[in-house]
């Protein structure tokens, strides 16, 4: 608790930092003033996810990623970080900032899933922060401590009021670092009003030019950077392949930009780089059809098109999980449903709600997200959401795959920490995803009301770490 004088002390500072900035001149050579609100004397994090980077990756001695090597050579890392059930991209990555599993926090898609009487359940990303997320996110606190945030390419996280500067997964062109990135040459006009439809690669690189920008010219206290290309391309080919380890390549240069961008901020000596990955990956031959198997047992109709109706149940696929939903009579088709895919070929298990909790699952009455019953694939298969044609499938090329249980050595993902705050050369043997956010908030100086411990281990001040009465 001995940080609650802090907020009106930094407030005031920085409030008077900013005048003297305004007034006295101190620009910087890009023409804006020296000293923004919160950044000048406060630490700073950087956060870095490379989507679907395995932690067993780093394992392998020649893994072309030279810049997340110097930072483990130099900063502290974990041999795996655990993620979280589902493990999937917003579930996991709301973790990382809120600091709680999603039980808590609400997050169980890419996105909200939609549930109305009458129609088949379907997943909503672009809905507002506030409707996913369920708890206070360490950048809501460094807001409200009067310090700068910043995101690009983050998820969960349209309108969040809290993000003082802003690239995001779709950027908007009339946003203020769109027209900044384009007034300083750094993207051509029309890159962003066709960004959308750019190749990811393309994607990875502009979103990296963004946060660079916000590094050299903002210098915001909490910085959160998300690059997709490795999630695709171990989608597209799995894990291991030649075209994984170019993307590695492609993902640690972009990770090398930011890098080369804090050395040269007048914040390096109190920045943080925080490097992490949501999940690994795994490689299937076989796909299984839950949809498919509900079809047969008349429990889903699919009309001429091809496309799914309404009916009685639905799974909805997260890869190595899938979720299904009873939609109608509730409590007469669950026990009927587990018994269905109990059952049925390439599934291991079926998970009953008495299982959840233990899992960071919500019970399905406190989330209407959650699925009345988890299916956990066999070993070699993944989850599709198709109803067509056999219960399984040969996939025509082995897929990678994550969403697998938490449990899964394979999912296991990356933890690397830098600069200010870290004990050089630390190693540890495993941490949690929900350490993430409560090491970055120790860093900052922040109070979370429900987040847990951070990563004491990797921390340098003995003080860090120790606001675990808040
Ligand atoms: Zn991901």
């Amino acid at each position: 608790m001995k940080r609650i004088h802090r907020l009106p002390i930094s407030v005031s500072a920085a409030a008077a930092l900013l005048l003297v900035a305004t007034h006295a001149g101190a620009p910087d050579r890009t023409g804006t003033p020296q000293g923004k609100p919160g950044a000048a004397n406060s630490p700073a994090v950087v956060l870095v996810s490379l989507d679907g980077f395995p932690a067993a990756a780093l394992a392998d001695p020649d893994l072309p990623a030279p810049a997340l090597r110097a930072l483990i050579a130099s900063g502290a890392s974990a041999k795996g970080m655990t993620g979280v059930n589902p493990a999937v991209t917003w579930p996991t990555h709301t973790t990382f900032v809120t600091g709680v599993l999603p039980d808590v926090h609400g997050v169980l898609f890419n996105g909200l899933l939609i549930r109305q009487p009458g129609a088949l359940p379907r997943i909503e990303p672009w809905r507002d922060k506030a409707e996913m997320v369920r708890v206070e996110t360490v950048y809501d606190a460094a807001f409200r401590a009067g310090l700068s945030t910043a995101q690009v390419d983050w998820v969960a996280i349209q309108n969040p009021g809290t993000i003082t500067w802003d690239f995001a997964e779709r950027p908007d062109p009339k946003g203020s670092i769109a027209r900044e990135l384009i007034a300083a040459g750094l993207a051509a006009p029309g890159v962003i009003d066709r960004f959308a439809k750019m190749n990811i690669v393309a994607k990875d690189q502009t979103w990296t030019t963004a946060a660079v920008h916000i590094i050299e010219r903002h210098q915001p206290n909490l910085l959160m950077l998300h690059l997709l290309a490795l999630d695709s391309t171990h989608h597209r080919y799995g894990p291991g392949t030649p075209a994984a380890y170019a993307t590695i390549g492609f993902v640690d240069a972009q990770l090398a930009r930011v890098i080369e961008a804090v050395r040269r901020s007048p914040m390096k000596d109190r920045t943080t780089v925080m490097v992490v990955s949501d999940h690994g990956f795994k490689t299937a031959t076989r796909s299984i059809r839950p949809n498919a198997i509900l079809r047969r047992a008349g429990l889903l109709q699919v009309d001429d098109a091809g496309r799914n109706m309404p009916g009685d149940a639905f799974v909805i696929s997260e890869g190595g999980t899938a979720m299904v939903y009873a939609l109608e009579n509730r409590e007469r088709l669950v026990p009927k449903l587990a018994q269905l895919f109990r059952g049925a070929p390439g599934i291991a298990r079926v998970l009953e709600p008495a299982e959840f909790a233990a899992l960071g699952y919500p019970a399905p009455d406190r989330n209407a997200q959650m699925g009345d019953l988890v299916l956990v694939a066999a070993d070699d298969h993944s989850f599709s959401g198709s109803a067509d044609g056999d219960d399984v499938v040969d996939n025509p090329q082995p897929a990678g795959f994550h969403g697998a249980l938490n449990t899964d050595p394979a999912m296991d993902s990356i933890f690397v920490a830098w600069g200010y705050g870290i004990r050089p050369g630390v190693r540890v043997e495993r941490v949690s995803a929900v350490q993430v956010a409560p090491t970055i908030a120790a860093l900052l100086d922040l109070r979370m009301s429900a987040a847990g411990a951070p990563i004491d281990a990797i921390l340098s001040a003995p003080d860090k770490g120790r606001r675990r009465d808040r």
